[in-house]
């Protein structure tokens, strides 16, 4: 193995508590000369947000290990020229900020929480029913914070889709697209990189497709089963400590 791609919320950390042992777990990877990313479909804190809040908790990572699903919906409006409507949490509208945003001929829909509204799913809808193309961020259907679980932005995205009769353009994990933007980045091979994920859809079948390894991890939103839920070989550990001994040989 060359290279470990970590996802982060229930990986690391549950809600502001980090999974006992993941700090010195990282750590360990850090010191082991694999490449390492951290990705992640969180959409509900910017990039610099993240950074402050694993630091916070006592992870040791370095800026350009974060990948982002909105730093990717971002360039890819971007790359095309279009101008997004954008249904996303208010925490990250100024990752957007820097694209024009008037008239908007195209939709993006994140983790919007509580602005998820009649009427804002419904001006998503209109402007897909008149050719807009719909981007988004992930397609996970819930996370889980403060011990309960909570829809994300997944069911959303799938509701505009059926109405409008469209297909959405997924960034981030589990589109296949997405992987492959980081292996470039990372400059690894599929075949050489293991996923570590606790979403046996988004992190795990995702990454299978994309060629990689996966390992699923029972913490953070695993449920028991979870692992037959999905067709495929990839490890289960207990957590991400166990994960690392494996490919750490330990
Ligand atoms: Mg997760």
């Amino acid at each position: 193995m060359k290279a470990v791609f970590i996802d982060l919320s229930g990986v690391l950390y549950i809600g502001r508590e980090a999974i006992p042992g993941a700090r010195e777990a990282v750590a360990r990877l850090q010191a082991s000369g694999l490449v390492i990313r951290f990705v992640t479909n969180t959409s509900r804190m910017t990039r610099r947000q993240i950074l402050e809040s694993l630091r916070g908790l006592g992870f040791e990572i370095h800026d350009e290990q974060l990948v982002t699903a909105p730093s990717a919906a971002r360039d890819w409006f971007a790359e095309r020229g279009l101008r997004p409507w954008c249904l996303v949490h208010k925490a990250i509208r100024e990752e957007f900020e820097a694209l024009d945003q008037s008239n908007p001929n195209a939709v993006l829909i994140g983790d919007a929480a509580d602005d998820f509204t009649y009427a804002h799913l419904n001006r998503a809808f209109e402007l897909c029913l008149e050719g807009a193309p719909l981007v988004g961020i992930g397609r996970n259907r819930y996370f889980r914070l403060d011990g309960h679980f909570l829809l994300d932005a997944g069911p959303f995205i799938r509701a505009i889709e059926y109405a409008a009769d469209v297909e959405a353009v997924i960034v981030g994990k589990p589109s296949k697209t997405f992987f492959e933007q980081v292996l470039r980045d990372a400059g690894c091979s599929a075949g050489e990189t293991m996923m570590i994920g606790d979403d046996v859809e988004g992190d795990i079948e995702g990454a299978l497709k994309a060629g990689l390894q996966a390992c699923l991890v029972r913490t953070g939103k695993y449920r028991p089963g979870d692992e037959h839920r999905i067709d495929g070989d990839f490890r289960v550990e207990d957590s991400i400590v166990e994960a690392v001994d494996y490919l750490l040989g330990s």
